[in-house]
C-alpha cells in the first residue's frame, strides 16, 4: 500500500523533474532546437534527458520524448522502459504517446498541453484531432492498403522462429 508520505514525495520529485524538463526545453530553444524537453526517470533517479532535435538533425521524429526514451534505453541497455516515468515539458503528440506505449513506460507526466503547443505553431492538436475526430479517408495524407496474398509471410516467419525476442 502506498502511504500518503510516499505519494507526496513522488509528487515532489515529479514536480522537480518537470521543472528540469521545462529548463531543457528553454535551453533547447537557446541552442537552436525546438521548445521541448523531456527526461526518463526510474527508481527516483533521472536515467536520461532529451530535447527536440528535429531541425538540428533533419529528423522529423526526433521529438524530445523520443530522444529521451532512446537515450534511456541505451543507458539501461534495454528496449523496455517498464518501471520508468516519462517527464515532458509538453503533452506528448500522438507519435510520442505511441512510442511511450511501445517502450512500456509506466507513467507520463507533462506540463504544457496541446493547446499551448498550438498557440506556438505546433501541430500536436491538429494531429490529435485527426486521430480522434476524422476517419483516415479525410486525412490530408492518403493511407492505402493493397491486399497481397503473401501479406502475412513475415508474421508467419516470426511465429515460427523459436528464438525470437518478444517485445
Ligand atoms: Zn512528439
Amino acid at each position: 500500500m502506498t502511504t500518503h508520505t510516499q505519494e507526496t514525495s513522488v509528487q515532489e520529485s515529479e514536480r522537480a523533474w518537470l521543472e528540469q524538463a521545462i529548463r531543457l526545453a528553454a535551453g533547447s530553444v537557446a541552442d537552436g532546437g525546438g521548445p521541448f524537453g523531456a527526461l526518463v526517470a526510474k527508481d527516483g533517479e533521472v536515467v536520461a534527458i532529451g530535447n527536440n532535435q528535429v531541425t538540428a538533425t533533419l529528423d522529423p521524429v526526433a521529438h524530445a520524448e523520443v530522444s529521451a526514451m532512446r537515450a534511456a534505453c541505451k543507458a539501461l541497455d534495454t528496449f523496455s522502459l517498464e518501471g520508468c516515468v516519462l517527464i515532458t515539458s509538453c503533452e506528448p503528440c500522438p507519435m510520442c504517446l505511441s512510442a511511450a506505449l511501445w517502450a512500456r513506460v509506466d507513467r507520463v507526466v507533462y506540463a504544457a498541453d496541446r493547446h499551448d503547443a498550438a498557440v506556438a505553431g505546433f501541430d500536436d492538436r491538429k494531429f490529435y484531432d485527426l486521430f480522434e475526430k476524422k476517419p483516415a479517408s479525410m486525412w490530408p495524407m492518403s493511407v492505402h492498403r493493397l491486399d497481397l496474398p503473401n501479406r502475412t509471410a513475415p508474421f508467419d516467419a516470426w511465429l515460427a522462429k523459436s528464438d525470437r525476442i518478444d517485445y
